[in-house]
């Protein structure tokens, strides 16, 4: 999607340091971190939201958890505070389906 700000740094229009990618998705940390750690993971295809997800996104919605644990491992997470967060309707400001990985002291809401 020409327009989507995800798209754009996915195709690396927008230069963006990540701190993992894969086949499927990136990962990169939000411009306003709410927590010590925040991590965005997005899918490299364009789905918009929750709503929008198929049978066929499964193998992507096991990939983006296990990439969470991989990234909780790698940030210490295990023995603190860590959320997995999708907003969506008025909550979700970028529609381009998101997961946002919260670890250590949280700082206010996302
Ligand atoms: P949403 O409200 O859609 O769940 O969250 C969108 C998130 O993307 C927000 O936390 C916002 O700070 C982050 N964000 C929006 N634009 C950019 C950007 O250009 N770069 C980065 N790193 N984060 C962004
Ligand atoms: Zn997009």
């Amino acid at each position: 999607m020409d327009d989507c700000i995800f798209c754009r740094i996915i195709k690396k229009e927008i230069p963006k340091e990540f701190i993992y990618e894969s086949d499927n998705l990136v990962v990169f940390p939000d411009i306003n971190p709410s927590a010590d750690i925040h991590f965005l993971i997005i899918p490299k295809k364009h789905i918009k939201g929750i709503g929008d997800l198929t049978d066929s996104d499964g193998l992507l919605l096991s990939e983006v958890y296990k990439t969470v644990d991989k990234l909780v491992t790698d940030n210490n997470l295990n023995d603190k505070l860590y959320r997995v967060m999708v907003n969506g309707g008025k909550a979700q400001h970028v529609p381009h389906l998101h997961f946002h990985l919260l670890g250590g002291n949280w700082k206010k809401f996302v």
